[in-house]
């Protein structure tokens, strides 16, 4: 089984009828990168920017981010790194930003909400994100969106950091695509507007299904109540997909069910062109999308 998955290296991600799909992996930090390249994933769908944050006293200069960026970006060569801008909150242990208690962390004040509100957080990072993109294939992926308005306002915070770096002389990707991720039911009613606000959609499967069910995902106890293969879960990346295509832009998916091959086929059928997954999952999903 091993060797079989191993002679899938190289190969392209595409079903006997020719049906490709982008098939990248899922990042934490730069040290996964050796499982990136060793289960040959076809770029970074999903890099989780929260380690830089979580793994520092105090907030993370724009230097510390610029060189985590930067080096991902270069290792990857020219495949693309899609890096999810900060997404803590009351849930994650952060003293510095002296967040408060909350009763209920995963509805609260966390990731866009902090950043929006404190521009100056947000702005560090985006400057190190966007001077990493001269030196690689990077975009840039917003959470936990729920409205047009917060693409808005993010939106116009990235063109003040261009307009900042361009008066530093600092080189970075002009065109730099800026997407979504889709992991609120709010965001999926709202996606065909939002798509045509953004350059992709990526659907995160693990909080849209804790939204979508009203189960919360750190809670074991609630078993068959907090089944992703749910009909509304499924109904609700089907309609991502749709107004993402409607719109002109390709739509993934960065959750764990991404690589849950009992749905690889319902996700070719509903026409995903990406699928971002852990690293070891990349050869299976693979292998799974070859079969069909
Ligand atoms: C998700 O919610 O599905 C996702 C990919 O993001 P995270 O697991 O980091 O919340
Ligand atoms: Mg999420």
């Amino acid at each position: 089984r091993v060797q079989l998955l191993q002679e899938l290296k190289g190969k392209p991600t595409k079903t006997k009828e020719g049906q490709e799909v982008h098939l990248y992996a899922n990042i934490g930090r730069p040290s996964d990168l050796d499982a990136v390249e060793a289960n040959d994933a076809e770029g970074i769908g999903l890099f989780r920017s929260e380690f830089l944050y979580l793994e520092s006293e105090d907030f993370p200069t724009e230097e510390s981010q610029f060189q985590a960026y930067k080096e991902v970006a270069q290792r990857m060569g020219g495949k693309p790194v899609i890096i999810r801008t900060l997404d803590i909150g009351a849930d994650k242990q952060v003293g510095y930003f002296g967040l408060e208690h909350e009763a209920n962390p995963a509805l609260g004040y966390r990731a866009i909400r902090i950043c929006l509100t404190r521009p100056e957080v947000f702005k560090v990072q985006l400057r190190a994100i966007l001077r990493a993109s001269a030196f690689g294939n990077i975009s840039i992926m917003l959470p936990m969106i729920t409205s047009t308005k917060e693409v808005d306002q993010a939106r116009a915070i990235i063109d003040q950091v261009m307009e900042e770096l361009r008066g530093r002389g600092e080189d970075f990707k002009e065109d730099i695509q800026v997407g979504i991720m889709v992991e609120t039911p709010a965001s999926v009613v709202m996606a065909p507007e939002l798509a045509r606000k953004v350059d992709f959609f990526s659907i995160g499967t693990n909080d849209l299904t804790q939204y979508t069910l009203a189960c919360d995902r750190q809670n074991p106890n609630l078993g068959q109540f907090a089944d992703p293969h749910s009909p509304a879960v499924l109904r609700m990346i089907r309609m991502a997909v749709d107004a993402a295509h409607q719109a002109g832009i390709w739509c993934g998916i960065c959750g764990e069910l991404g690589a849950d091959r009992d749905l690889t086929a319902t996700f070719l059928d509903y026409g995903l062109d990406e699928l971002s997954v852990s690293p070891a999952s990349v050869l299976p999903v693979r292998e799974a999308i070859r079969a069909r």
